[in-house]
């Protein structure tokens, strides 16, 4: 699987690209998505060059496979959406063409602050 180093969110990552920034830390960044579906809508991503989820469960370590999780979590308690901190959320991730991946580097979209309704339209 061939990642694309001028993909949108590889910019993002070395700083050519702005973004509304939420948390970063060693393994993950999380910025707001620049065209909102819900009121609140964050996308996470992962430091390291992966192109889908499946990609990211083949070949990352352990170490940022619990970075991405844990991340997830943070970022949800940092927006006040999580189980604990608010009313709940989804977390979604697309992958490949029939998933309706549009960017070539894994991404979790966080929805929340308001009832998100149907799981698949
Ligand atoms: P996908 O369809 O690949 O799951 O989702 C890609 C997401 O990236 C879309 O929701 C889209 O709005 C978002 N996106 C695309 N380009 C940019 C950008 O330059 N900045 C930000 N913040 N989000 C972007």
């Amino acid at each position: 699987m061939k990642y694309d180093d001028q993909n949108i969110f590889a910019k993002i990552l070395r700083g050519e690209i702005p973004c509304k920034k939420v948390y970063e830390d060693e393994y993950i960044l999380s910025f707001y998505d620049i065209n909102p579906q819900k009121k609140i809508h964050v996308l996470v991503i992962p430091k390291g060059k992966y192109v889908n989820l499946d990609d990211f469960s083949n070949n990352a370590s352990s170490e940022e496979i619990v970075g991405l999780l844990k991340g997830i979590n943070t970022v949800a308690k940092k927006l006040q959406i999580s189980f604990d901190t608010g009313n709940g959320y989804r977390a979604l991730s697309n992958i490949g063409e029939y998933g309706g991946q549009e960017v070539p580097h894994l991404h979790f979209h966080l929805f929340g602050g308001e009832k998100i309704g149907k799981m698949v339209e």
